[in-house]
């Protein structure tokens, strides 16, 4: 677990709290939600009476006001539960940074009025046409006296059918491009705002991932966030701060692999040893525990530099790709060690294969990680 060594009293406690939490809350759950692909509100209520969905939310408006770094020690703690609830519980993060990074003093307010009580909210950036090129954005905000009529669709919003706010990045100038976007609050209580197709999805089932639609939606001018022709430059601010605690629960992810294919490999009797004693699968468990703990420090480090005041794009987009690249590797070495019943959902590791997968696609995926890291070297 998390940098048992220079981690505070304070951190221990909270994060024994949430490893029990998940031990009782989650981890017993982790099939059935799978199974039935959404997690119940009584679940995510638990959570909001711990304060897990505002761990980042300053105390000045209600929330826990954690620091970065003990912010990623309990979302890895969430995610050694469960990647879907890490992300449930942890949409806030996606939802209220953008507000916390451009919006005035009354927005955050108001905005943390709603998730506070416990609720939660999206980052509404992907439309269908391509994720990963913000400038085809086909949604728009038409400023008409002091509102804005918000008209077009977003996909694969995480959180997209449970959230009451979301933050929508709208072209208030389609002839600029990226720098024509802007960024809204829109409540999910507006008339106009629907929820559309809910993806069916190979991991991290449980997690609610829909279409959301606004159909020419009134908001008054107040909710623009920053200025007109921000919003892509907030929505990147966003993501960058975003990505160590994404990546911790990744890191979670993998630790949970490596409890399960340890506990295992030393019960498990196969040419009258465990196989933990064979030591191409020692080897193996060996290879997980180092890109583990390599994916950890490289998170963490990123999360103290943001205590310090010090947003490093580079090093953020080199610790989310690194996470997402070794989680795939880390989980299905995690089935492997488990032969065939690693590949049966009798045991949590196929689950947890699947899972992985999408820390190399969310949160700008790791192809586009990888020109943010190039572009920087070369620069
Ligand atoms: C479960 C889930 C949850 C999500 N949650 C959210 C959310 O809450 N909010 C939100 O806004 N979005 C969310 N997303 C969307 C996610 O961020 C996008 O899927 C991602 O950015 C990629 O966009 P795309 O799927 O349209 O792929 P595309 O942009 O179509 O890319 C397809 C492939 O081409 C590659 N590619 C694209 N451009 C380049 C390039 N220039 N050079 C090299 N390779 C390139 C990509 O890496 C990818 O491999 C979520 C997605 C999923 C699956």
């Amino acid at each position: 677990m998390a940098d048992q060594y220079l981690m505070t009293a304070d951190q221990k406690d909270l994060q024994a709290m949430v490893r029990d939490f998940a031990e009782k809350e989650i981890i017993p759950y982790n099939a059935e939600w799978d199974r039935e692909a959404a997690i119940p509100a009584e679940a995510i209520q638990k959570g909001y009476d711990m304060g897990l969905h505002v761990m980042i939310v300053p105390e000045k408006y209600g929330g826990m006001g954690l620091d970065e770094t003990t912010y990623c020690i309990l979302r890895e703690m969430l995610g050694w539960g469960d990647a879907s609830y890490a992300l449930t519980i942890g949409g806030n993060t996606l939802g209220f940074t953008p507000v916390e990074i451009a919006g005035t003093e009354e927005q955050k307010k108001m905005f943390a009025d709603i998730i506070v009580p416990g609720a939660l909210s999206s980052f509404c950036l992907t439309e269908a046409q391509g994720g990963s090129d913000a400038a085809t954005s086909l949604t728009t905000a038409t400023k008409v006296g002091d509102e804005y009529i918000i008209n077009g669709s977003k996909t694969f919003v995480t959180n997209g059918g449970l959230s009451s706010a979301y933050v929508v990045f709208a072209m208030t100038d389609k002839e600029k491009g990226v720098k024509g976007l802007s960024a809204f609050i829109v409540e999910r209580s507006r008339p106009g705002v629907s929820v559309g197709k809910k993806e069916d999805k190979m991991g991290i089932r449980a997690s609610n991932t829909t279409d959301v639609i606004f159909q020419d939606v009134k908001i008054p001018a107040s909710n623009l966030l920053g200025s007109e022709g921000q919003g892509f430059k907030i929505a990147m601010q966003t993501l960058d701060r975003a990505r160590p605690s994404g990546s911790s629960a990744g890191v979670g992810l993998c630790q949970r692999a490596i409890d399960e294919a340890v506990k295992y490999a030393k019960e498990r009797v196969v040419f009258g040893k465990p196989i933990a004693k064979h030591q191409a699968v020692a080897f193996m468990l060996a290879d997980m525990e180092i890109q583990t703990e390599a994916a950890r420090q490289l998170v963490m480090n990123s999360a103290r530099l943001m205590d310090n005041g010090i947003f490093d794009t580079k090093l953020a987009a080199v610790a989310k790709c690194f996470v997402g690249d070794i989680a795939v590797q880390v989980t299905c070495n995690a089935v492997q060690v488990l032969g065939g019943y690693g590949y049966s959902k009798e045991y949590p590791v196929e689950k947890l294969m699947r899972d992985a997968k999408i820390y190399q696609i969310f949160e700008g995926t790791n192809q586009i990680q990888r020109m943010v890291i190039s572009s920087n070297m070369l620069r």
